[in-house]
């Protein structure tokens, strides 16, 4: 063996001992880390010819790379929609990588870990209330669960036809209905081969609303005389967090034949808390629905899931089977999740959501939401007391969308952004809404308290006054 290969595994223990120590000062400074960084990167190393042994790659590593890494997992990282980890997480994160397993069959000589996947969905399940006659699997994130849920539906539209689309191509035009998509739903669309803008737009309700109004959506499903097709709902919009009337689409499910997939990628969650959680009635109409772990549910990258009608498992096969490869198996007689998603070997990414959901039940997933929920309120609220903001949206659940009061604002908002972001204090996106530059703040990182909107409140004052 390589000899500091084996010097390595000879001194596995302290190894992991310096690793232990370091994470455990990252985690325990992280409300003091900085959100930004200005330092930009080196340039890139050479390969070396003798390795430097895992103790110098970690100094390495501590001298170049750590001191800049940013908290994007700490309490005040509000940009795009950031959760953090939770201990248990952190844990089962630690334990895939040491286990090492391949989640793609469930094979009677053992391999454990898809049926920890399937367990694991099964818990998700309970969690988000929806019924055992969803199938579901993990996938790397929202974008690849919408990916997954719509290649399905695509081949579920061929089936209508008469086509098999997975064999054949796709020969017909796949009509998609959608209000206010989230961008990766649109990039699944041109990776599909159905075309990033070849969609119906839907119109979205009056007042303010990002939902859309059904009774457009009705009116374009009866134009297409009784031709098959996907329609694309939001269980949470980026900018306003607006959810679709689920029972209302259920409802024209009983008169035109359409696939009806829902992005609720942070939205589902709203499921855990009992003021919030009539904003996805009727979610389970859905054929297929995707939800990010990796953000609310506060574990490590790279962790999402999507969930498909079991009906629909014939054409989830045909899309995603291994048809080529007979040593593989059948399919449908031996359970192999690499015939259910894109990918075909992957790491144990159940674990770090089993171990969350195990270690902190539905109570614990209560309080994360209410907290995020509440720390949104609390935001909102100040920005709403203060004359020199004002709120671009009602703060429907855990997102507060806001800008710079008048004219002079709208001149000043994208600066106001640059110079509090590079405080390092608070992390927020910028965004358009209404025809107005604003500013996303989301909560979902299970760490953020009212101390935390304090620091940023005095953060954001200190800005306005120096300009
Ligand atoms: C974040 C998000 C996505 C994309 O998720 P990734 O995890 O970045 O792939 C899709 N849809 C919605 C509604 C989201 O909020």
């Amino acid at each position: 063996m390589n000899n500091i290969l084996q010097a390595d595994f000879d001194s596995i223990e302290n190894l992991l001992e310096l690793t232990k120590n370091q994470g455990v000062d990252f985690l325990k400074t992280l409300h003091e880390r900085p959100t930004s960084t200005a330092k930009s990167m080196e340039d890139f190393r050479f390969l070396p010819e003798t390795g430097l042994g895992t103790k110098e790659a970690l100094a390495d590593f501590n001298e170049r790379f750590e001191p800049i890494i940013m908290a994007s997992t700490g309490p005040r990282y509000w940009g795009f929609v950031t959760g953090g980890a939770t201990p248990a997480s952190i844990v089962g994160d630690w334990l895939s990588g040491i286990y090492d397993q391949n989640s793609q069959s469930v094979k009677g000589d053992g391999d454990v870990s898809a049926r920890i996947e399937l367990e694991t969905i099964q818990l998700l399940l309970d969690l988000f209330e929806l019924p055992k006659t969803y199938f579901g699997g993990f996938v790397t994130g929202a974008t690849m669960s919408n990916f997954t849920s719509l290649a399905v539906a695509r081949q579920w539209v061929g089936k209508q036809l008469g086509k098999d689309f997975a064999k054949e191509g796709v020969s017909e035009k796949i009509h998609v209905l959608t209000a206010v998509p989230h961008s990766s739903a649109v990039k699944s669309l041109a990776m599909l081969g159905l075309g990033s803008q070849n969609f119906t737009k839907i119109k979205v309700l009056e007042g303010n609303r990002e939902a859309m109004d059904v009774q457009d959506l009705a009116k374009k499903l009866e134009t297409l005389n009784g031709q098959p097709s996907i329609v694309i709902a939001s269980g949470g919009t980026v900018n306003t967090v607006d959810f679709d009337d689920f029972v209302a689409i259920a409802k024209l499910k009983e008169k035109y034949q359409f696939w009806c997939h829902i992005d609720a990628a942070f939205g589902g969650f709203a499921v855990c808390s009992p003021t919030h959680k009539h904003l996805l009635n009727g979610w389970e109409m859905a054929d297929s629905i995707t939800v990010d772990c990796h953000k609310w549910l506060n574990v490590p990258y790279e962790s999402a899931f999507f969930l498909v009608k079991e009906e629909h498992r014939f054409c989830q096969v045909e899309t995603f089977q291994n048809s080529n490869a007979p040593y593989l198996g059948d399919p449908l007689d031996n359970f192999s999740y690499l015939n259910f998603l894109p990918e075909n070997s992957r790491r144990l990414r159940a674990l770090p959501a089993w171990f969350s959901l195990m270690a902190y039940g539905k109570k614990g997933y209560q309080d994360i939401v209410e907290n995020s929920i509440k720390m949104a309120q609390i935001f909102g609220e100040y920005l709403e007391n203060n004359a020199q903001f004002e709120l671009l949206a009602l703060t429907r659940l855990n997102t507060v969308c806001f800008t710079l009061v008048g004219e002079e604002g709208q001149v000043k908002v994208s600066s106001f952004l640059s110079k509090l972001n590079a405080t390092g204090k608070v992390f927020m996106t910028p965004t358009m809404y209404d025809g107005k530059k604003g500013i996303r703040a989301a909560f979902v990182n299970w760490q953020t308290n009212e101390q935390d909107i304090e620091i940023v409140k005095a953060e954001m004052e200190k800005v306005l006054a120096g300009f």
